[in-house]
C-alpha cells in the first residue's frame, strides 16, 4: 500500500502538528473548503437541507445556513441548535417516527413543518395545530443501508408510514396541510436499488388523491471511505430523481420542486480525528497499536463495523513515513474490548497495514466528520474533545475540550 500522496492525504502535515501542540489530543478538524466543495455538487437540486445529525455544530449550521442551505431537526435539541445558528424556523423540518410532548408544544409555538413518521404523530399534531404545514415520511416497504442498524425501509425499520391512505384520512379530518412527500431510502446507492426508490415515490403519489408542493430524496448519499471506492455520479442521480420529478408533474399537472437531505455527503470528508499513539504491544501473534481516543469519541467502526482510512504522522518527522510497515490492530483507551477502530461488521478484528509507528506518534481517523463527534459520548467519564475547523488554512477552534468540572456538573453533590 502507498501511504503518500493519496486523495485522503489533503491535511496539511504542518498545519496539523502545530494544532496538535496548541490543543493537545485527541481532536477533531475539519476542512471548511471540502465541505464547499460538496455543497457545488448539489446545486442542481431545488433545495438542500442538512441532516444536522451528522454533525451538529453551531459552526457547521452556520457554514450550512452562509450557503442558503435549509435544515432538518430530529430532536428539540436540534431546532435549538438550529435557532442559536441563525436558521429562521422556516427554514427548519422536524423529522421523527414521534413527538416528545415538549417538543410538540415547541414545534407548534415555533410553527416548524413536521416531516410526519407515525400516524399518531398525526393525531397529535392535528389536535393542538390544526391546518399544520407537514410532509409525510413514507416507509417504500423495502429497505436499504450500509448496515442493518441503518436500515431506513420494510417491515424491519421503525421509520415512515406504512398506510399512507390512512394517513391521508387523518391529514383531510384535521385539515392538515400536505406539503410534501419524503423518502429516506439509507446510505448506500446503487442505480437498480435507486430506481426502485424513484418508483416507490412515483407510486405513492399516484395513490395519493392530493396534491402536493415538493418530494424530497432524503439523505444517503454515499462517500468513498475506501482508497479504492470512487465518489457517487451525482449528475446520474439527480437524473434519476428529475425522471421521477417529471412524472409526478405531468400526472398533477404543475411543476414540484425536488429538495435533497444529506448529512454525510456534505461533511464526512471534511474531517479528520486526530490521536496519539500510547502503547504498542503483541500479544501473541497479533500486533496491538493504543491511541488516545476511544468509541466514546468515534464509534462508528464499533457499532456497524465502519471502515475509516487510517494514516500515520511521525511525530519527529511529519513528512515522511517509516520504511517499515507493520500488520496492526488499532484500539482505544476504554475499558471495553469492543473499544477497536480495525474491526468488520461481525465484530471480528482485522488489521491496518501501517508505517511501524513509535510512541507518541499520531493516528489520523480519516472521514469522519459526519457520524463523529456529533455521535460521541462521555463514557468511561472521558471528556468531550475540541473541535477545529480550518478556513483556507486557517485554524479556528469551534468547541473547546470539555473540562472535567463541566462533565460532572448536572451531578448533584
Ligand atoms: C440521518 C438522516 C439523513 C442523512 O443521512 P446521511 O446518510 O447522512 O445522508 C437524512 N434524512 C433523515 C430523515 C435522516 O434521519
Amino acid at each position: 500500500m502507498n501511504h503518500t500522496n493519496n486523495k485522503k492525504d489533503q491535511f496539511d502535515k504542518n498545519t496539523l502538528i502545530k494544532l496538535i501542540n496548541k490543543y493537545n489530543t485527541p481532536l477533531w478538524i475539519y476542512d471548511k473548503n471540502i465541505i464547499q466543495k460538496q455543497i457545488i455538487q448539489l446545486q442542481q437540486f431545488n433545495r438542500i437541507r442538512f441532516a444536522q445529525k451528522s454533525c451538529s455544530n453551531i459552526n457547521i449550521l452556520k457554514i450550512m445556513k452562509e450557503h442558503k442551505i435549509h435544515v432538518d431537526a430530529v430532536s428539540q435539541g436540534e431546532i435549538e441548535r438550529a435557532l442559536t445558528a441563525g436558521f429562521t424556523p422556516k427554514e427548519i423540518i422536524f423529522t421523527a417516527d414521534l413527538f416528545d410532548y415538549q417538543t410538540l408544544l415547541r414545534i407548534i409555538e415555533l410553527n416548524i413543518t413536521v416531516n410526519i413518521g407515525s400516524i399518531d404523530m398525526l393525531h397529535q399534531i392535528g389536535k393542538l395545530s390544526p391546518q399544520h404545514a407537514i410532509w409525510l415520511r413514507v416507509n417504500p416497504k423495502f429497505g436499504h443501508g450500509h448496515h442493518e442498524k441503518t436500515n431506513t425501509g420494510g417491515e424491519n425499520s421503525k421509520h415512515g408510514i406504512w398506510n399512507i391512505l390512512e394517513a391521508i384520512d387523518i391529514i383531510n379530518k384535521y385539515k392538515l396541510k400536505l406539503i410534501g412527500i419524503h423518502i429516506h431510502i439509507g446510505s448506500g446507492v446503487n442505480n437498480e436499488y435507486l430506481e426502485k426508490v424513484c418508483n416507490a415515490m412515483v407510486n405513492t403519489i399516484y395513490s395519493l388523491k392530493k396534491d402536493i408542493q415538493w418530494i424530497s430524496a432524503g439523505g444517503g448519499l454515499p462517500i468513498p471511505y475506501r482508497l479504492e471506492e470512487k465518489n457517487i455520479n451525482i449528475k446520474n442521480y439527480f437524473n434519476l430523481w428529475n425522471i421521477a420529478r417529471i412524472k409526478i408533474e405531468k400526472f398533477l399537472g404543475h411543476s414540484i420542486k425536488l429538495e435533497i437531505e444529506p448529512g454525510r455527503f456534505l461533511v464526512a470528508e471534511s474531517g479528520i480525528l486526530v490521536s496519539e499513539i500510547r502503547a504498542i504491544k503483541t500479544m501473541g501473534k497479533k500486533h496491538y497499536t493504543l491511541v488516545n481516543a476511544g468509541f466514546n469519541d468515534l464509534i462508528r467502526p464499533t457499532m456497524y463495523g465502519s471502515y475509516h482510512y487510517i494514516s500515520v504522522i511521525h511525530k519527529n518527522d511529519p513528512n515522511t513515513y517509516s520504511n517499515q510497515q507493520v500488520e496492526t490492530i488499532i484500539g482505544g483507551p476504554l475499558c471495553e474490548s469492543g473499544d477497536i477502530f480495525t474491526q468488520n461488521s461481525n465484530n471480528i478484528l482485522t488489521t491496518r497495514l501501517l508505517p511501524k509507528t513509535k510512541i507518541g506518534d499520531y493516528i489520523i481517523f480519516h472521514d469522519t466528520g459526519a457520524y463523529g463527534a456529533s455521535m460521541s459520548s462521555n463514557y468511561n467519564s472521558r471528556p468531550l474533545i475540541p473541535e477545529i475547523i480550518l478556513e483556507n488554512g486557517i485554524p479556528k477552534l469551534i468547541r473547546r475540550r470539555q473540562t472535567y468540572q463541566e462533565m460532572m456538573q448536572l451531578e448533584l453533590i
